[in-house]
């Protein structure tokens, strides 16, 4: 090489090596996200992954006792700047405006929400009381709206667009044994992502949906009723469905709350600023496979 082109090389390598050393920017600096359900496993994965990035958050939880303990844990790594919480049931029309009413206050706004809060309860359909469809269809799908209304309402108010989230389930798409009713609501979750990303387009209002295959570590929902009527359909504990779940799976991987919260951060991030209405399933290969 002729020597001033040496020289040149010589300087961008430098050049490049200093750039990498430089502390990159938080990607969600300065954005505020409410996560609901924010004390469950998803849930604090995602508030996790958030604040990472450089995003404050609220956590949104009906269980007072998980929310502290959440809050707690959260603010020690990431200080009490950048955390709040509410004790809010997504299904009180009341109790969530008034959180994004604090939310206003406290951080000046919502950018980010990501509606998780859930439960799993069901029951073949002849034992399914018209008290267990409701409750399904109130906390999942009702709690889905009035959560999304709201964002809705102070996003345009603040009139910067927003990014939301639904972790809805692989259930929503695919049937699951004696659970219509959570099928159905979470069915429902997702048709409601894609006629909300129709109506918030023009304001640059983002909505997406990502679809968990089972997620036992650190789920509250496996350690009740959903975890005793899988176990008595396939036969096997806790540890025997996770291994059930991997095996048939296309991966032959677990799905974990950490990896639910990637696909929650890019659809929060400008990494998707062109991706509205979209699914993400985070399933290691379940839905497509039919391997059962
Ligand atoms: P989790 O039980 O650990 O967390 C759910 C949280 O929601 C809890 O902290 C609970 O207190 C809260 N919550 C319940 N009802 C509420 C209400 N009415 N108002 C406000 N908060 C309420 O469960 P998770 O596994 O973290 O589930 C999160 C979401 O992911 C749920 O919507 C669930 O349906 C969905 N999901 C989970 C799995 C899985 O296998 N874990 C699979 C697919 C989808």
């Amino acid at each position: 090489l002729p020597e001033q082109e040496a020289f040149d090389i010589e300087y961008w390598l430098l050049e490049e090596a200093k750039l990498q050393r430089m502390p990159k920017p938080k990607s969600l600096a300065g954005r505020v996200a409410m996560v609901t359900g924010g004390a469950g496993g998803i849930g604090t994965a995602t508030a996790e992954r958030y604040l990472a990035e450089g995003a404050c958050v609220v956590l949104a939880d009906i269980s007072e006792d998980s929310l502290n303990a959440t809050k707690d844990a959260l603010t020690a790594s990431y200080g009490r700047d950048v955390i709040r919480s509410v004790i809010m049931d997504v299904t009180d029309e009341a109790a969530v405006a008034r959180a994004y009413a604090d939310a206003a206050v406290e951080f000046g706004g919502v950018d980010i929400l990501v509606s998780n809060a859930g439960i799993a309860s069901s029951a073949p359909v002849e034992e399914t009381t018209l008290a267990l469809w409701n409750k399904n269809m109130e906390i999942l799908s009702t709690g889905y709206f009035l959560v999304s209304r709201e964002a809705f309402k102070l996003m345009r108010v603040q009139g910067m667009g927003g990014s939301i989230v639904f972790v809805a389930s692989k259930n929503g798409l695919a049937a699951s044994p004696n659970a219509s009713a959570y099928c159905t609501a979470k069915a429902s979750e997702i048709h409601l992502a894609r006629c909300l990303a129709l109506e918030g387009a023009e304001a640059g209002i983002r909505v997406n949906v990502v679809n968990p295959d089972a997620v036992l570590r650190g789920s509250k929902i496996w350690e009740g009723e959903w975890l005793d009527q899988r176990a008595s359909t396939y036969g096997t504990d806790k540890a025997g469905l996770e291994e059930m779940y991997r095996n048939r799976s296309m991966l032959k991987r677990s799905v974990l709350p950490e990896d639910i919260a990637e696909a929650a951060y890019f659809f929060a991030s400008e990494k998707s600023a062109k991706s509205t209405g979209n699914i993400i399933n985070v399933d290691a290969g379940n839905v497509q496979a039919f391997t059962r």
